[in-house]
């Protein structure tokens, strides 16, 4: 052994691995444990007190999470990483663990409709305000909302669905000056695409939902701090943090953990009281997806491309926004940050309005209509009815959220099998056009499809309750 790191793909499928020295399973155990046997009074006295580093109570900690933790800090270039039930419960325990009341964010407009929700309601109704810089390339603006009581900027390093790719390095150097953390979600680019970190985003969250599990089987959060942020640069910005605490012993969290300060009062305060804890179950179902991860966003970006060019080319598409495209305004950033790809969730814009695209998503029959991402099954969805439905007209126009928008979360089928599903579905848009007909290929019939999902009939309960 070297200390050269290795590469990623072998970081995924060994990072953190630490032996079963009990049994020697090669695959960790799950551990499906609520608590912990202590041996001894002085064990559970000394756990308790933080002197005796073992595990207690799954809300506190439990290996199989633990597991998880440690590969994905790994792949994502952190020092330390907390899992949790949802990428919500992420965006949340990272929100909770930086600011509080009378305090202010700056982030992208851009973000998923679940955190400018999070922020907006919830966080608004703590007395935590937020202000959106509508174009997140102007760093300017970022610089012009920055207030004294600015705590954070946040922003997505591949926001969905219109594939505008964050500059990293630009916006992380505004943050700085300001004195605060960028915190970035990089859900859609996965580690895989961008580590964050390296370009100087200071904390990373995750769904880890989607491309981290791949499988669509469960969901998942993480937290990941990149571990070189002064919590202490700027006197008394964060008070939890630099003020004495009972439960240190009278020392702060920075006093402590210098500049782990962030994620150890994160976890220990945030997380282990307001309790998203994962099962230990779904950490394991994580961990399996993210064995293959290079492998299925390898696949995924390469289909998406090829969907993309394919779509540009048709005469019903007004305009396709994937930014590994020439034509894309943010192909510059995509090749500065995502060498290896622009994502796999992207959309495209059909001249006919919200009756082409519905017409389209209700004719194809390989392409899922769900709300969901960086599944291995390609998706599909229409945002204007349904995620950004709650936005009026102008707001999703200002963000360019058109009613003839689609949006794809594409899979790792085989791609010529993706194009001949949206064949059909352009021949539906066509049709309703008054050209041409809406026939499909017959290719799904071939591949022994159940296209159509029947009417579940759920049998009337029989027998002795
Ligand atoms: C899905 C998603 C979330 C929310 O994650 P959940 O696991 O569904 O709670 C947050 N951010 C982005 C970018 C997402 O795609």
């Amino acid at each position: 052994m070297t200390d050269e790191r290795p590469g990623f793909a072998t970081e995924q499928v060994h990072g953190g691995f630490m032996p079963d020295t009990a049994h020697g399973a090669r695959v960790p155990a799950i551990h499906m444990s609520s608590g912990f046997l202590f041996e001894d009074a002085a064990q559970a006295r000394d756990r308790f007190a933080g002197t005796d580093d073992g595990y207690t109570y799954t809300r506190l900690g439990n290996p199989t999470n633990a597991d998880v933790e440690r590969r994905i800090a790994l792949l994502e270039r952190g020092t330390e990483a907390i899992l949790v039930g949802s990428g919500q419960a992420a965006a949340t325990v990272a929100f909770l663990g930086l600011l509080g009341a009378g305090d202010h964010v700056v982030s992208a407009s851009s973000i998923y409709e679940g955190t400018r929700g999070l922020l907006l309601q919830n966080l608004g109704r703590l007395g935590i305000a937020v202000d959106f810089v509508a174009d997140a390339r102007d760093l300017d603006a970022w610089a012009a909302a920055v207030r004294p009581e600015t705590k954070l900027f946040f922003a997505e390093t591949i926001p969905n669905p219109k594939n505008d790719v964050l500059d990293i390095a630009g916006v992380a150097a505004v943050a700085h000056r300001a004195g605060v953390p960028l915190v970035v979600d990089n859900t859609l680019a996965t580690p895989y695409l961008v580590q964050p970190v390296e370009h100087g985003a200071d904390v990373v969250i995750h769904s880890a939902s989607k491309f981290l599990s791949g499988h669509g089987a469960g969901l998942g959060g993480v937290v990941v701090d990149g571990g070189r942020f002064d919590w202490t640069a700027t006197l008394q910005r964060w008070p939890h943090l630099t003020q004495a605490d009972r439960a240190l012993g009278g020392a702060s969290h920075t006093d402590r953990y210098g500049r782990g300060a962030f994620i150890a009062y994160a976890r220990d305060v945030v997380a282990a009281r307001v309790g998203p804890t994962p099962s230990p179950f779904n950490a394991f179902l994580l961990r399996q997806g993210i064995e293959t991860l290079s492998l299925r966003v390898e696949r995924h970006v390469a289909n998406a491309l090829a969907v993309a060019t394919w779509l540009e080319a048709q005469p019903e598409v007004t305009s396709v926004d994937h930014a590994g495209l020439a034509s894309s305004p943010y192909h510059d950033l995509a090749r500065r940050y995502l060498p290896r790809g622009a994502g796999s969730v992207f959309a495209f814009t059909l001249a006919g309005g919200e009756a082409a695209a519905h017409a389209l998503i209700d004719a194809v029959r390989l392409f899922s209509r769900m709300t969901h991402l960086g599944d291995v099954r390609s998706l599909v969805l229409h945002p204007a009815s349904t995620t950004h439905a709650g936005r009026t007209p102008e707001e999703r126009a200002a963000q360019g959220i058109h009613d003839g928008l689609v949006r794809l979360s594409v899979g790792i089928e085989d791609v010529a099998d993706l194009i001949g599903d949206l064949e059909r579905g352009f021949g539906a848009v066509r049709a309703l056009a008054g050209r041409g007909t809406a026939a499909g290929h017959g290719r799904e019939a071939r591949l022994g499809f159940a296209p159509e999902v029947a009417a579940v009939t759920v049998p009337a309960p029989t027998g002795v309750l």
